[in-house]
């Protein structure tokens, strides 16, 4: 079985150790309701697995005594409900399902969430200081947070060394460039010291620490050579072949759709087939940080 969105090891189960959860609760209550703050989710799409991810976040929330609050809104109106929110001194964080429009749009949208607010680091300089000053970062957005999480958990992201160093000599593929989840991501590996193949549906890009570079290379190049590989294709056709897969290679997925082939336990020594419960994880951890940085404010 699956538990806790962490994978099957061949068979076995793999879950988030008691212990982490268990932290993760004593740090809620412990800051129980925020002094009757909340934390807002915006929903604007149709998406069912949108939907899903949100009432999931609800009610884990509510489970930790967090205090969680979704609002349905049509499209049009996010803009000014956010905006809203970003002033109403009862509200926290504030939390975004995307894509709205799925377009230039949303990187608005984005950056209309004040940056105290910004429970998923979206914002374009929480984002940008990744790249540019990951010493300042405070915030890190949840999806790439909760992949360095479970890649910790396994062992191969070493916390024991120093920053830099912390997944040096291993390959990375990931194949998702976008601007929430695969980009940030490829950036953050790179900063510690793997060589990353960043895959979209246009090229191949080789993200070292100090570097960005396009390359000639094709997809069917860059896995076979990846220590991990790490999915987010939203199509629910896309599978990649577990024939390019490096024996023992780590899987991991994130689409809301299966991009491995369902054989991939026979090649990989890790799957993870999603990360949405782990991202819930680093939704709240991310919400109490901002709790302390607005109190320190005051
Ligand atoms: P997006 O549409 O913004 O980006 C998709 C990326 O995949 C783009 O870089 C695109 O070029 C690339 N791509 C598409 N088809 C491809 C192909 N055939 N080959 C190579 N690259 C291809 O989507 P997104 O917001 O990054 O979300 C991607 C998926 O991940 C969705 O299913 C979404 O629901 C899921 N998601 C999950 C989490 C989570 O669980 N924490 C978080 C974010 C997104």
């Amino acid at each position: 079985g699956i538990t806790n969105g962490l994978g099957r090891l061949k068979g076995a189960t793999l879950t988030i150790k008691k212990s982490d959860i268990e932290r993760i609760k004593r740090e809620g209550s412990k800051k129980k309701s925020f002094g009757g703050g909340k934390k807002v989710g915006f929903l604007a799409n149709d998406d069912p697995a949108a939907k899903q991810y949100a009432e999931h976040t609800a009610s884990s929330c509510e489970d930790i005594g967090l205090d969680f609050k979704l609002i349905q809104v049509d499209k049009d109106a996010l803009k000014s409900n956010i905006i809203k929110a970003n002033s109403d001194k009862n509200i926290n964080g504030i939390m975004v399902y995307y894509p709205v429009f799925g377009n230039h749009i949303d990187y608005t949208l984005r950056n209309s969430v004040d940056h105290l607010k910004d429970i998923e680091g979206l914002a374009h300089n929480a984002v940008n200081s990744i790249y540019h000053d990951p010493s300042k970062k405070k915030i890190l957005p949840c999806t790439p947070l909760a992949i360095i999480k479970i890649l910790e958990y396994i062992g191969q992201y070493k916390n024991s060394l120093v920053h830099g160093d912390r997944l040096k000599g291993c390959t990375v593929t990931i194949i998702n460039r976008s601007e929430i989840a695969g980009r940030p991501l490829a950036a953050l590996l790179a900063k510690e010291g793997a060589i990353v193949y960043s895959v979209d549906k246009y090229n191949v890009q080789k993200f070292t620490k100090n570097d960005i570079l396009d390359t000639d290379l094709e997809y069917t190049q860059v896995v076979p050579k990846s220590d991990i590989v790490i999915t987010g294709v939203p199509d629910v056709n896309y599978k990649l072949p577990s024939n390019l897969l490096k024996p023992g290679v780590i899987a991991i997925n994130f689409s809301t759709y299966a991009n491995f082939e369902s054989d991939v336990t026979s090649t990989a020594s890790y799957f993870v087939p999603s990360v949405g419960k782990v991202t819930v994880a680093m939704l709240k951890r991310n919400l109490l940080k901002l709790y302390d940085y607005q109190n320190n404010q005051n």
